[in-house]
């Protein structure tokens, strides 16, 4: 990190990022004070031989910067202690998206920044666009709020596309972010405990566009209010390259997905540039936004229309999203255990038919109520866990389904009745539209146990 060469940098919250900013501020030759509230991450500090300073009763006037841990609340409920210090000696705030974009642009590498933001999706096209890059021959370096912080990703070369993931309290914390492509995907109800408002979260996602300049480009989705009306205002202001995106609209510049096939009215005529229906580990509309996005950011950064398209048919999906464990005899077994609410579930329904669907867990507030509709889609359900009694109220009469409690008897169960049905297509599918925690430390676990169970099920049956 340049910048900060023999000057005080407070660091607080010693996670994952914050000890990686601490690495790269020493490497830069900043003296580095930090500090974390919690013991344990004291502990670990300590441990990788990082000096601990008590950052509220140490003398803040020498200090240059105060680097926060995403998630330290700035303003929500109340501020944290330190950005009261910090305030109060008139100290920036600022986080490590902030630090990598200076130390990037200092560089003069040429190397670029595609940051992705928006409330769903953005591990997903993060990724795809990782991945895109790869196969179009230059040096991605993928990170940010997805896997590794953006201070442990390789220093810039001149072919080098870093693809960022950031979260609204990532952008919160970098005053001067210039992406030289930015994307928001959509903007729906959620995390706004720290921003105060769904209006206040809205403008936070809204500031990832405010430094970019000519060269720049902004893509847009534009299915839902909040987005669409940020595209309208980044629009009129006529500063950077803007590229709105919609799935299901017509757009008179743009870049849209109407029933699966890829539009493209950015240049002089409307183009049909591609075909989504086929992508498996794309399947669903919303993937459709997410491909839109990454096709939009690939042409954005000069690659070929074929290439981008022959990436998204390589691309081997991310675990536990609607990921293809296995295939066969016209049965698909789907993990989708990242989704953790009835908002996240309702996507994997829309995206298939007869389903024999596996769910539960610890529910979230509103059940599964909100999916009712969709339940013309499923074949059988077959429920897990602490959810179990209130999932089964909401499905009596609706929807047939077995209390299989655990996931090895649902597994079992819905990949037999699966086997023996008929169909084109009959799908298995892991979308709990629950938290794990009752039965899982995590959903990264019990997806992997799903994919387990699913494997040995599927060798058993090879062997019998
Ligand atoms: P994020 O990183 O924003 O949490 P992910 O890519 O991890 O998003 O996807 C999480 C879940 O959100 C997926 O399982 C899927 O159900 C849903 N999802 C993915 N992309 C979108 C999208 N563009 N719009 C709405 N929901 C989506």
């Amino acid at each position: 990190v340049a910048g900060f060469a023999g000057r005080v940098v407070a660091v607080f919250g010693l996670g994952k990022s914050g000890l990686s900013t601490v690495r790269a501020l020493q490497a830069g030759g900043a003296k580095v004070v930090a500090w974390d509230d919690g013991e344990a991450k004291r502990k670990e500090a300590t441990e990788a031989g990082i000096a601990l300073e008590d950052l509220s009763a140490c003398d803040w006037s020498d200090i240059a910067a105060l680097v926060l841990s995403p998630g330290v609340p700035l303003t929500h409920p109340e501020p944290h202690w330190s950005v009261k210090c910090a305030k109060a000696a008139g100290v920036e705030i600022i986080g490590d998206v902030e630090l990598f974009d200076r130390t990037i642009r200092a560089s003069s590498t040429g190397a670029r920044i595609v940051a992705i933001t928006g409330t769903n999706g953005k591990s997903t096209t993060t990724a795809l666009i990782g991945h895109m890059v790869k196969r179009c021959g230059a040096d991605a370096q993928v990170g940010g709020n997805i896997g590794t912080p953006v201070l442990e990703l390789d220093p810039p070369k001149p072919n080098t596309v870093y693809v960022v993931e950031v979260s609204s309290y990532q952008i919160d914390l970098a005053p001067g972010f210039a992406p030289n492509v930015a994307i928001l995907l959509n903007i729906t109800p959620d995390h706004i405990d720290r921003h105060g408002s769904i209006e206040g979260y809205a403008a936070v996602k809204a500031r990832i566009f405010a430094n970019q300049t000519a060269a720049d480009t902004a893509v847009i989705g534009v299915d839902d209010d909040y987005s669409s009306d940020i595209c309208t205002v980044v629009s009129a202001a006529r500063v950077q390259r803007v590229v709105p995106i919609s799935v299901g609209k017509t757009l008179g510049r743009g870049i849209y997905v109407l029933d699966g096939q890829l539009y493209d009215s950015t240049g002089t005529q409307t183009q049909k540039a591609g075909d989504f229906r086929d992508l498996r580990t794309l399947a669903g509309a919303h993937n459709w936004q997410n491909a839109a996005a990454a096709y939009a950011a690939g042409r954005a950064l000069g690659f070929p229309r074929e290439k981008i398209l022959a990436s998204f048919e390589s691309f081997p999906g991310l675990a536990h999203r609607m990921e293809i464990v296995a295939e066969r005899d016209g049965v698909r077994y789907v993990n989708d255990s990242k989704a953790t609410n009835a908002d996240a579930t309702s996507k994997a329904l829309a995206t298939y038919r007869d389903i024999y669907w596996i769910l539960g867990g610890k529910s979230k507030e509103g059940g599964i109520e909100t999916l009712t509709e969709l339940f013309p889609r499923i074949r059988h359900a077959y429920l897990i866990g602490a959810a179990s009694d209130e999932f089964a109220r909401t499905l009596e009469g609706k929807v047939g389904y077995t209390r299989s409690q655990t996931l090895d008897r649902a597994v079992e169960s819905a990949a037999n009745d699966a086997e023996a049905a008929e169909g084109d297509l009959r799908v298995v599918l892991l979308s709990p539209a629950c938290a794990s925690f009752d039965q899982y430390p995590n959903f990264e676990v019990r997806g992997d146990v799903f994919r387990d169970l699913v494997l040995k099920h599927l060798s058993e049956r090879a062997s019998a």
